[in-house]
């Protein structure tokens, strides 16, 4: 098998990084080498940052309609190009091929998205605000801006952001993870097919070296980070202290509680898919599984039935309804966890411990995992796992479910499954995190929507797309305008 080797995207051009340090690529599934990536240095973002500075100035001035057609054009090449993206994300990332191919579909909404820039971009006027006096606030793109983003979705992270800050006529870097360099990789093959302008887009793969280089540089902006809460915190401190522009999404814990008169059966397929989707590697996993009441013993039996039907395998298997997970260190941390849930008194009802499959013997795998008897104190109640691993812990009423959702340190998503429209309505008053999921598992706020949580799952005021980020990628400048 050849080892594929990533490279840089800079100018318009395919380059190789001046690092000397190769990082290892896997195939989650089959736990072989598929490819080596360079962690680039401050020399290679100082290069991607002169590009997409140089690049800036024209491409401001290019009419905000004609920006929005490189989109269009890069939406048509995205769909040509779907399953080959959908086929390279799985095999770098282990998820399903149909979880994959979900993430394009949302990566490209983003692109759609961003194409109503001509209503999106716009600003406001108030004639007379003191006589003969009018005022007019107008959005002006700033200059550079990147992104840093984790390896779970591979393809679509990135794109929350990168869409919307060209069209809104800022240059821009990305960062993908190390982890996963194939996909943004396939990505920007597709994108330099479209004939942007040089420097308008560019990539730098690696690790910590890149993301301080482009911490530490004077000709950026703002930064949009996706990924785990320490280093999102570490981002946020970072970018107060050289002023940049800063939205830094983190990690989570959510809730999914079930109210005695839900519809289990009905709720069940998007139950299991909240908490066993992408393995748990989903910042919208559900991690900690609330019934209310008497429901949970019930609740709990046709979970597990649910869980040990599912097809545990090669994503690249249509029938495959969970991968494996990132890598053998996550495995053995996401083990590490469900020794912690044993020590602790939870009780193991489903074990996916030394799980098999036959087809994939050395791939990176987890079996369904089920604990009951689990307490709000708990390090699996309280830690993110990140793997398939759910907690249940009983309550006996509502206030009990929302004092233990506001009790979290994350505050990303929470839902809740029920046919009772008070009870729904208490739960999304008053519960801390700010994506809500009724009888739906995983609330995934469209690119139309803002994403993003609270608390400790996020650090910065804007959020991913939705409307709002043209805020973010734009300085509104007030004009207050008298003529004699
Ligand atoms: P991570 O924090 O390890 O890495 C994210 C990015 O930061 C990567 O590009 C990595 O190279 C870089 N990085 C890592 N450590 C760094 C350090 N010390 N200094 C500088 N840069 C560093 O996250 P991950 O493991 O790739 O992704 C999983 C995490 O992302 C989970 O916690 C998950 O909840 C979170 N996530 C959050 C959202 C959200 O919307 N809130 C979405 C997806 C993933």
């Amino acid at each position: 098998m050849t080892i594929e080797k990533m490279k840089n995207y800079i100018n318009g051009e395919w380059v190789d990084s001046k690092s000397k340090t190769i990082g290892d690529v896997w195939c989650p599934a089959s736990g072989e080498k598929i490819a080596e990536v360079a962690y680039g240095t401050k020399e290679d973002v100082d290069l991607a940052v002169k590009a997409a500075r140089e690049a800036f100035p024209e491409w401001r001035e290019t009419p905000p309609l004609s920006r929005a057609r490189y989109l269009f054009r890069l939406k048509d090449a995205f769909e040509e190009n779907f399953e080959d993206i959908a086929r390279t994300l799985t095999r770098e990332q282990g998820k399903a091929i149909d979880e994959s191919r979900g993430e394009v579909r949302r990566m490209i909404e983003n692109v759609e998205h961003a194409t109503g820039v001509t209503t999106l971009m716009t600003g406001y006027t108030l004639e007379d605000i003191a006589t003969g006096i009018d005022c007019y606030g107008h959005r002006q793109p700033m200059g550079v801006f990147a992104a840093i983003v984790p390896y779970n979705f591979p393809a679509m992270v990135a794109w929350w952001f990168l869409p919307y800050a060209i069209v809104a006529g800022n240059t821009y870097i990305v960062k993908p993870s190390e982890q996963v360099p194939m996909t943004q990789t396939k990505i920007f093959e597709i994108l330099d097919e479209i004939g942007l302008p040089e420097g308008v887009v560019n990539m730098v793969h690696g690790s910590r070296d890149v993301v301080n280089g482009l911490l530490d540089h004077p000709d950026i902006e703002g930064i949009s980070f996706v990924g785990s809460t320490p280093t999102a915190r570490y981002i946020y401190q970072r970018c107060g202290e050289t002023g940049k522009r800063v939205q830094s999404l983190g990690g989570a814990k959510n809730i999914v509680a079930v109210t005695p008169d839900a519809d289990l059966d009905a709720a069940m397929p998007s139950l299991i898919t909240s908490f066993f989707g992408c393995s748990g590697q989903r910042c919208l996993s559900g991690s900690v599984l609330v019934p209310v009441g008497d429901v949970a013993d019930t609740l709990l039996e046709k979970f597990i039935v649910a869980a040990k039907a599912m097809k545990v395998g090669d994503g690249l298997d249509e029938q495959t309804a969970m991968g494996p997970v990132i890598s053998a260190a996550h495995r053995e941390r996401v083990l590490g966890y469900i020794e912690k849930g044993i020590a602790e008194g939870a009780e193991l009802v489903l074990d996916g411990r030394n799980y098999t499959v036959s087809e994939c013997p050395n791939g990176f795998f987890v079996g369904p995992t089920i604990f009951d008897k689990v307490t709000s104190d708990m390090i699996i109640a309280r830690e993110e796992i990140f793997g398939p691993v759910v907690s249940m812990v009983r309550t006996r009423n509502l206030d009990e479910v929302i004092d233990l959702i506001n009790t979290r340190d994350y505050a990303n998503a929470a839902c809740i499954y029920s046919q009772s429209g008070a009870m729904v309505r208490e739960f999304k008053y008053r519960v801390k995190p700010s994506m809500i999921g009724v009888n739906i598992g995983i609330a995934a706020p469209m690119s139309f929507f803002p994403f993003g949580g609270a608390g400790n799952s996020m650090f910065g005021d804007v959020k991913g797309h939705g409307q709002e980020i043209f805020q973010f990628f734009t300085d509104t400048k007030v004009v207050i305008e008298r003529w004699f």
